[in-house]
């Protein structure tokens, strides 16, 4: 830290993001203590083709794997970090948290034979509004940290939904369906590729996603995100 900053950061102290503590000098968005205390699913640990993410896609979608992160609950501290990333625009905590994953998850064999990770598109307009999508942020860290490509131009998003957030399943489900497509079917051809988004809550989005990615010949889908919706 330069002087100067740490000079002004004894009137403004950085707060933690999760219990709104002042951060010490070595403390980076979270304390130590709401570090040490995240939310972890630990998925990775375990099966990644049998878990509450495995099995939001289940016969709906062949996924090779899926994970999630971090527990999102009303409140908590994955939920904290990912308003934060997204809302507050926080773009420097979304680098961090992405690359924590992946350093975290190095051993994991998830990202076994991974040719690429792709961030589920944000419509250009929303785009253009917030002035960065929130799920590449993540994406992008992770990428950099694993060595794996970082894919952002393949699938695109055809048309804007409706906000999501006070909708049923099913209503999400339909929301969703046909709003994404892919440029180029010979790019992931024969690929193995990581989509990755934010939050899963009823999985309608990665879904739709998979549904337009699912036209690249013998494609081997994995899903990963930040954070999963619990209860
Ligand atoms: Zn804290």
């Amino acid at each position: 830290m330069n002087p100067f900053k740490n000079l002004l950061s004894l009137f403004y102290p950085s707060l933690c993001v999760g219990c709104g503590a002042a951060l010490m000098q070595n403390e980076q968005f979270v304390c130590l203590d709401c570090l040490h205390n995240l939310p972890k699913t630990n998925y990775h640990l375990h099966d990644t083709a049998n878990n509450p993410a495995y099995d939001r896609f289940a016969g709906k979608i062949p996924v090779q794997q899926a994970a999630a992160y971090l527990y999102y609950s009303k409140e908590g501290l994955g939920q904290k970090l990912v308003g934060e990333l997204k809302y507050q625009g926080n773009v420097a905590l979304g680098n961090w948290i992405g690359t924590y994953l992946a350093h975290e998850w190095r051993n994991s064999e998830f990202w076994t034979d991974v040719d690429y990770i792709i961030p589920v598109p944000l419509h250009p307009k929303k785009l253009k509004k917030r002035g960065f999508n929130q799920a590449e942020v993540v994406a992008r860290a992770i990428a950099t940290e694993r060595h794996i490509s970082l894919e952002t131009h393949n699938l695109y998003r055809e048309k804007a939904n409706t906000t999501q957030t006070k909708k049923s399943g099913f209503e999400r489900w339909q929301n969703t369906q046909g709003i994404f497509n892919v440029r180029n079917a010979q790019l992931f051809e024969n690929k193995c590729i990581i989509l990755f988004d934010d939050v899963l809550t009823t999985g309608a989005t990665l879904e739709a996603c998979a549904h337009a990615l699912l036209q690249c010949k013998n494609i081997q889908l994995r899903i990963l995100t930040l954070a999963i919706t619990t209860g």
